[in-house]
């Protein structure tokens, strides 16, 4: 029993504990690596747009400083609590660690309903939240980005209220800035960019030919329209999508710009056609080549992944499957290649590198280069999961997470105990 106890943290313990057993991490070792360094909640009050206040509960969770500063989104939500962002805090230093950058995990996040906030409302919690944690974070401590309920707005406002109470502007702070704030080009697409990259190499691998395949997205947001614009532009039928509103399905393909210019216009999929409306709950599990959840945590659980009917699960969310159902993923990986969550939508945080570098050294780059050195990593990250994977004859999960849990305890253990 922790302070983190709850299913997505209790997901995260036991797929460490997988790795720890097949890494053989003596048992007095494994909570040294898995239990978060440390964890904030703070209370923040807005005034609420009818002159009331209102106050949300915000969290922030730094996995480790063994390799760096901590690193990662936050996220405004209803489901939010200190369990969840610490789940995702140490999901992202395996994910970090997978990719070799210098960085422990961390995430953060607000107890909100974002869309039940006003624009001033979101502002005033941002900023809010923000000054509560200012003790806790900086450019070499603590570098926040966005994630499922924030966006480059949110980032500005973060970045611009710790750089009044520092009196001048700390633009590394935060990643995931708009470009003419401080943030690198790049950085919106990279998720999504990457999510797609790894799709299509993948369908490389298989054979299968890429125009003309079918995908199924769930989640329309950041990470989801992009990927599957990317994947609609390489000229795969994007066939069934799905939001928080419901879901849309299209035997020919659905048109994803034009759905992309609805979502922006309405804020959600709503009310984009009842003749294409169809029900959420199946979309995973419809035939097609390529099924890319890109919303929520523990939506692939045992059932769905018995009843998958695709080549390729390119995991853009965070946490999507559940341990149950990687037993049955496992079973059927001749059948089903899973891109795991750590690596497959690692290029959001790998662009997030990119940007603390250039705005660390106030030199920025093309967005080719941006995009160039991007998938160079996601390359040899892909490529030493594949080497394990066949190596150890594991599931590609547990190659990634022993890449990254490895490269942790490795760096624990040379730097030893203090004091
Ligand atoms: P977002 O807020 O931009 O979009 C989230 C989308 O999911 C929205 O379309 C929302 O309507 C939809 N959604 C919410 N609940 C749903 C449900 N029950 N069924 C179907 N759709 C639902 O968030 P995002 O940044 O795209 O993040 C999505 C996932 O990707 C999260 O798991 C996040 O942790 C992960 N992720 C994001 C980034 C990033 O750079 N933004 C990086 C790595 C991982």
């Amino acid at each position: 029993m922790t302070i983190y106890s709850g299913p997505v943290f209790e997901m995260a313990a036991t797929q460490f504990g997988v790795i720890a057993d097949y890494l053989a991490i003596p048992e007095d070792v494994r909570p040294r690596i898995l239990m978060p360094k440390r964890a904030v909640t703070v209370s923040c009050p807005i005034h609420r747009d009818d002159g009331s206040i209102a106050v949300f509960e915000g969290y922030r969770v730094q996995h480790h400083l063994t390799l760096g500063p901590t690193k990662g989104g936050t996220r405004f939500a209803p489901s939010v609590d200190i369990g969840e962002v610490a789940a995702l805090a140490v999901w992202m230093s395996w994910k970090c660690a997978l990719a070799g950058l210098p960085y422990g995990g961390a995430k953060g996040g607000i107890c909100v309903d974002p869309s039940a906030l006003s624009n001033r409302e979101r502002e005033a919690l941002s900023r809010r939240y923000m000054q509560e944690m200012i003790p806790f974070v900086g450019p070499h401590t603590d570098v926040m980005a966005p994630d499922m309920g924030t966006d480059e707005q949110v980032m500005a406002w973060f970045m611009d209220t710790y750089s009044m109470y520092q009196g001048k502007t700390v633009a590394e702070i935060v990643t995931g800035k708009p470009v003419r704030a401080g943030g690198t080009l790049g950085r919106r697409e990279a998720t999504g960019r990457g999510v797609a990259y790894l799709t299509r190499r993948v369908m490389n691998d298989l054979q299968l030919r890429i125009s003309g395949a079918t995908a199924v997205v769930q989640g329309f947001g950041n990470v989801g329209s992009i990927a599957a614009l990317e994947l609609y532009n390489d000229g795969v039928k994007v066939i069934a999508v799905s939001d928080h509103t419901g879901a849309l399905y299209r035997a020919a393909g659905l048109d994803i710009p034009d759905l992309i210019t609805h979502a922006a216009k309405h804020g959600s999929l709503a009310g984009y056609s009842s003749e294409l409306a169809c029900d959420p709950a199946e979309i995973l599990t419809l035939p097609c080549d390529v099924v890319i959840p890109a919303a929520r945590e523990r939506v692939i659980d045992a059932d769905v992944a018995d009843r998958l009917r695709c080549r390729i699960v390119a995991e853009g969310a965070n946490g999507p499957t559940t341990p149950d159902a990687d037993l049955v993923l496992a079973r059927r990986q001749n059948e089903i290649f899973l891109i795991p969550d750590i690596l497959c939508n690692s290029g959001g945080v790998v662009v997030s590198y990119f940007e603390w570098v250039q705005d660390l050294q106030q030199l920025f780059w093309e967005e080719e280069e941006v995009v160039r050195r991007q998938y160079q990593i996601l390359d040899r990250a892909f490529d030493q999961m594949v080497v394990r994977a066949r190596r150890d004859r594991v599931f590609n999960r547990t190659a990634a997470m022993a890449i990254g849990v490895e490269r942790v305890r490795d760096a624990k253990h040379t730097r030893g105990l203090f004091p």
